[in-house]
């Protein structure tokens, strides 16, 4: 399998089509459009297919934002509640701010893997 590691970074943080580069993957903060504007790629594939995969790589980043937090500031200061609550208030933090390009990393992947087709008669 080739791997296009251009498409993947450019759709990963420009937030562009996988397929043509051009179309914007998001109608909103994080809702997908259903196709892209410009080459009308399906951008949802089958049902469910957006589910699973962006909350597990969220899941991932918070998780290990938050334990490396709070392994850092375990180290240096020693344990007291706001240690912990540092720590969990990066996770979340550190999800919002990377869930729109998870999402549309997440996008490259589908199409990479033959999941997201062109539009019927293409
Ligand atoms: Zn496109």
């Amino acid at each position: 399998m080739h791997v296009d590691l251009g498409g993947m970074v450019r759709t990963t943080f420009s937030h562009r089509c996988p397929a043509c580069g051009r179309g914007p993957l998001f109608s909103s903060r994080f809702a997908l459009r259903d196709r892209c504007p410009d080459c009308g790629l399906d951008l949802q594939g089958q049902h469910g297919a957006h589910y699973g995969g962006p909350i597990i790589l969220g899941y991932a980043v918070g998780g290990i934002t938050g334990l490396g937090t709070f392994a850092v500031l375990f180290l240096w200061m020693g344990y007291s509640a706001w240690v912990t609550w540092v720590s969990v208030g990066c996770a979340i933090v550190s999800v919002l701010l990377t869930f729109r390009h998870i999402k549309a990393h997440w996008t490259w992947w589908l199409y990479s893997v033959g999941e997201l087709k062109p539009e019927p008669g293409d």
